[in-house]
């Protein structure tokens, strides 16, 4: 799944083994799932307004953006207080934006399903750790590169170390025995394509004279790599390129602007693209792998 040859399935069936087989405790590790993904969601949405605007994002603590009044504890739990609060803050009863319930939903509902995936096809389960931190990497970087046209590097260099740390500790997670396989498996999937794409950004702005491909683009796709192997940044470069190519044509025709004066953030879509690997990624390289078969 992180690299080209079929890896085995998990040795043991450790889904049934930690009783996740019964419903009851299905449900609480589904439920327990979501609240992470909930509070980590939480986080990036500090990632989300802070980053951009140069703000440090572990000091100061939260307040509201519109009067400044500091958050409490209790008025600061993800999905329940904004359920409670009906989206409004306690002082100036000015409404929140509703990015903050959404990216909460969303990291829940995609660790929740993660878990899910993971346990129903038998994936090794340090896959959960690399596809949850390519979860919370992929909503903040399409989240910021939208509303701004940039990926920060402060949120694709915490994923590479991560990505890292996580491929060192967890080396049959990648197909390997040794730690430093795993390491060196993680850095290769995204060093190889960040440096294809960076050899395009280059040329690209020679031969058109504008830029064509942002640096911040090129690590976002290091990242995905580190995080999701070399076929998960392949699948993600050429997904976000079609999907992002029919975007922006469409825009193009609905506005009647021509071509190149138009252009559209890549992040979002290499962003989606990284999150169908994440849920169909096995399943695309075994189809691949029977089509091969057939072939030869
Ligand atoms: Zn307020």
């Amino acid at each position: 799944m992180f690299w080209f040859e079929e890896l085995p399935k998990f040795a043991y069936d450790w889904w049934t083994r930690l009783g996740l087989n019964y419903p009851a405790v299905w449900s609480f590790a589904v439920f327990s799932a979501f609240a992470y993904g909930a509070c980590l969601g939480s986080f990036i949405n500090v990632c989300i307004w802070r980053m951009p605007r140069g703000e440090s994002v572990v000091n100061a603590p939260s307040h509201c953006t519109k009067c400044g009044a500091h958050i409490k504890w209790y008025d600061n739990l993800p999905v329940v207080s904004f359920l409670v609060l009906r989206g409004r803050c306690r002082v100036c009863r000015e409404p929140y934006s509703p990015r903050y319930f959404i990216v909460e939903v969303l990291t829940g509902a995609l660790f929740a399903a993660i878990l899910v995936k993971t346990g129903l096809t038998r994936q090794e389960p340090g896959a959960i750790y690399f596809y949850c931190v390519l979860t919370l990497l992929a909503i903040g970087a399409a989240w910021i590169d939208a509303e701004w046209r940039i990926i920060p590097d402060k949120l694709n260099y915490p994923a590479m170390i991560l990505a890292l740390a996580g491929a060192l500790a967890m080396p049959q997670a990648w197909g390997c025995a040794h730690w430093w396989q795993g390491g060196v498996r993680s850095l290769l999937s995204g060093m190889l394509p960040g440096a294809g794409l960076w050899i395009f950004a280059v040329l690209g702005k020679k031969l058109c004279g504008r830029e064509v491909l942002g640096r911040g683009d090129v690590k976002f796709v290091v990242a995905i790599g580190m995080l999701s192997g070399l076929p998960g940044a392949l699948f993600s470069v050429t997904f976000g390129s079609l999907a992002g190519s029919l975007c922006g044509l469409a825009r193009c025709a609905v506005r009647r602007e021509p071509a190149a004066r138009c252009t559209i953030p890549f992040g979002p879509f290499l962003a989606a693209g990284a999150m169908v690997w994440v849920f169909a990624g096995d399943w695309l390289l075994q189809m691949a792998g029977a089509l091969q078969r057939h072939g030869g």
